[in-house]
């Protein structure tokens, strides 16, 4: 029996991406051994890309960030030519009484929008300036030291932010349970900029800050 260098459990984005990185490295294709196994009988594990009846369409992920680890990625593998970038501009609606309301994406549309109500905008604004209480006791994951996604954005930003906002955008990236998926995997980000201590705004101008300028 041939011995393997690496066996790769699940061949989803992270299991083939896992093993391209590493056959990369490696110095001759021949040198390493790699298997990914599936128990399924396709491979994408969450991408599910469906074509019938002359109409293509996603049944999973249809977007990403294009961050330059998954740029590079998507270049390595030959996609470059079939990836279509979306405006950044474009306004982003979630229904709520009946009606889709637009996103606020600036302070000033925050302050005009009709998606959270005076106090749910009062506790938002207390919370990114710093008045936040520490994750601590049950508020905790019972799974570990890890906040979720429900815990940590109710901490800082209050109830109506997370249920308004935050739980849309859940629901439409990772059509996962804020109240499962853990604050710092979803949202690493954010809650780095809740690290650094001073609230959301603060960390988002110290980081925005220490970026290195292109
Ligand atoms: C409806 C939907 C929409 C989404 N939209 C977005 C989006 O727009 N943008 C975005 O960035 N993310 C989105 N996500 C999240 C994204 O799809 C996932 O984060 C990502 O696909 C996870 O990839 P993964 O390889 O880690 O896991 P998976 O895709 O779950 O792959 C794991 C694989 O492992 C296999 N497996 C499990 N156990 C075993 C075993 N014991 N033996 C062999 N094989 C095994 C599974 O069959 C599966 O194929 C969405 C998710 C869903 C469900």
């Amino acid at each position: 029996m041939e011995l393997l260098d690496t066996l790769i459990v699940g061949a989803g984005i992270s299991g083939l991406s896992l093993a391209h990185a590493l056959q990369k490295e490696a110095t001759s294709a021949s040198s390493l051994k790699i298997l990914v196994t599936e128990s399924q009988g396709r491979v994408g594990g969450n991408i599910t890309t469906v074509t019938a009846e002359g109409f293509l369409w996603e049944e999973g992920p249809n977007s990403f960030s294009p961050t330059p680890e998954l740029m590079k990625l998507a270049v390595d593998v030959g996609l470059k030519q079939e990836l279509i970038f979306a405006d950044r501009k474009l306004p982003r609606y979630v229904y709520w009484q009946k009606k889709l309301q637009p996103v606020p994406m600036t302070p000033p549309a925050m302050i005009q929008s009709q998606l959270l109500s005076f106090p749910g905008k009062l506790r938002a604004l207390f919370g990114a300036l710093g008045f936040v209480a520490p994750a601590m006791g049950d508020r905790l994951s019972q799974q570990g030291d890890e906040e979720t996604v429900s815990q940590f954005f109710r901490r800082h930003l209050g109830q109506e932010v997370m249920q308004r906002l935050v739980e849309p955008f859940v629901s439409g990236v990772y059509a996962g349970d804020p109240q499962q998926l853990s604050a710092a995997a979803a949202f690493g980000r954010v809650t780095k900029m809740a690290d650094v201590g001073g609230g959301l705004v603060a960390g988002a101008l110290l980081s925005a800050k220490n970026r290195p300028k292109k």
